[in-house]
């Protein structure tokens, strides 16, 4: 693997504050450090968070929140595990102090077993499905149960009740709506069955920036005499969707943390005529130089970025490189042309000039997508 990432811990910190003074000073602003800090290196990343006071990190299961437990130590921030828990989980989530988010009485009754066993109460938060219809139970009869069997148990407490939007990016949305008043509907069946939760929480990145749905979360929350929370992923690292008719609260004050580099491993000139790449689905229709980058799609350099497909580029020298031909699985060959370019020339893949939108926009993807499967040495650059 020949390209490298540096991680910007100091804007990673800032936009963190930022999140927090666009959420309001009274809300937990919970940092997602899940799919490896969306591609940034969780432990890089978890470790800038925590100096910047990060109450709270969100994984998506067991193993990753293990190996962000054994990096930080004990006490240094809460880890909230939020996808997919298993009842083979407990024993892990209780010896690394790890919050599962649960829904059903198997889980509570699993983390009862393993809490017991290891002689300390533990944490859980429980999830209600308003509409994405993957994790969290549904509202009603099922919900009833699982909350009058956190209600009796001597191990667990139910600490946080939360949910997922599915549409947070768009300010007004109807699905949203229902989404929050089966929200409200679901928690007034938690509270009569005798749970009080100390935080609340459905927002993302996107919920905060909108801006509504985060002033909903605070008067939920307070009504209930618990902290509103927020789950924000895609904004810590500098990234935010476009809501559309929000108060756009965060996006302008965001930066991107990730710049992906590598270094030219050739150069050459090619006369009208060559054909570049596989397919020779490029012809040179003049004298061209061409410069040769070691990263491909196995690294996460989309094959969508092909001339005659996505057209991507990267950027050399502060210049537009565009690619020519297709990528290959770890080779990709640039037009450098004019340019002052040589073996050894840096090369940023991502960072200024070429942002993860532009990567997403030639790939038919979402950001989201685009810095998860980068892959490279990642070094902190502080
Ligand atoms: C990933 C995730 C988030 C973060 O979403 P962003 O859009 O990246 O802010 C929040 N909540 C849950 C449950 C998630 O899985």
């Amino acid at each position: 693997m020949k390209s490298w990432v540096e991680i910007s811990t100091a804007r990673l910190q800032e936009n963190f504050r930022a999140i927090q003074s666009a959420a309001g000073a009274e809300v937990e602003v919970l940092a997602v450090v899940k799919a490896n800090g969306y591609g940034h290196d969780a432990a890089i990343c978890g470790e800038a968070l925590v100096a910047a006071k990060a109450k709270w990190l969100g994984v998506s299961d067991v193993d990753e929140g293990a190996r962000l437990r054994e990096r930080l130590g004990e006490g240094s921030t809460r880890v909230l595990v939020m996808c997919g828990m298993e009842l083979k989980d407990a024993a892990a989530m209780v010896k690394y102090a790890l919050i599962p988010v649960v829904w059903t009485v198997e889980h509570v009754e699993a983390m009862e077993r393993a809490a017991e066993a290891a002689g300390r109460k533990v944490e859980v938060h429980l999830e209600i499905d308003t509409g994405m219809s993957r994790q969290g139970v549904q509202v009603g009869a099922e919900l009833v149960k699982v909350a009058e069997r956190l209600a009796v148990s001597q191990w667990v407490q139910c600490e946080g009740v939360m949910s997922h939007l599915s549409s947070a990016e768009v300010a007004g949305s109807s699905v949203t709506g229902k989404q929050r008043e089966m929200f409200e509907a679901g928690l007034v069946q938690v509270m009569s069955a005798g749970v009080q939760p100390e935080l609340v929480h459905l927002g993302n990145s996107s919920a905060v920036d909108e801006g509504g749905t985060m002033e909903w979360v605070r008067a939920t929350a307070k009504k209930l005499d618990a902290k509103a929370m927020v789950r924000t992923g895609l904004a810590v690292y500098g990234m935010c969707l476009e809501v559309e008719g929000g108060k756009g609260m965060l996006a302008e004050k965001l930066k991107p943390v990730m710049t992906w580099k590598a270094n030219v491993i050739g150069v050459r000139e090619i006369e009208a005529g060559t054909a570049v790449g596989y397919g020779a689905t490029f012809i040179a229709t003049q004298k061209m130089r061409i410069a040769l980058v070691p990263v491909g799609y196995a690294d996460g350099f989309r094959r969508e970025a092909s001339s005659g497909m996505g057209d991507g580029w990267v950027m050399i020298a502060g210049k537009k490189a565009r690619v020519v031909g297709r990528v290959s699985m770890n080779l990709t060959t640039v037009d450098v042309t004019g340019m002052d370019v040589q073996v050894g020339s840096e090369v940023v893949l991502l960072g200024e000039g070429v942002s993860a939108e532009d990567h997403a926009r030639w790939s038919g993807t979402i950001a989201y997508d685009i810095v998860c499967g980068v892959k490279g040495k990642f070094v902190s650059r502080g």
